[in-house]
């Protein structure tokens, strides 16, 4: 039960990430700029770490194509987006 109670707390943290984290970035894709439609946009782990839930790994992206895209060439996904979250610092 204390498992459970962990889970759901969890679970439910992280869908407030996820939400806060598509409000940062104005609903729209980061990079082909879509807006989110009916079905919400995905929230990418920049490195890959689905434990790793830093503001500064978080970044909106649309499920199709762009989410699917940063299954392949991860490297190059990687270094792309902490470039991304580099710069908005410097604005
Ligand atoms: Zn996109």
């Amino acid at each position: 039960m204390q498992n459970l109670y962990k889970k759901i707390k969890e679970l439910t943290i992280h869908k407030v990430l996820r939400e806060l984290t598509r409000i940062r970035d104005k609903y729209k894709c980061q990079l082909c700029d879509k807006k989110q439609g009916d079905k919400k946009h995905s929230v990418h782990h920049i490195d890959y770490d689905i434990n790793n839930w830093d503001k500064e790994n978080l970044i909106t992206l649309c499920e199709h194509p762009c989410h699917h895209k940063t299954n392949t060439n991860r490297k190059y996904w990687k270094e792309l987006f902490k470039f991304v979250m580099f710069f908005r610092k410097l604005n």
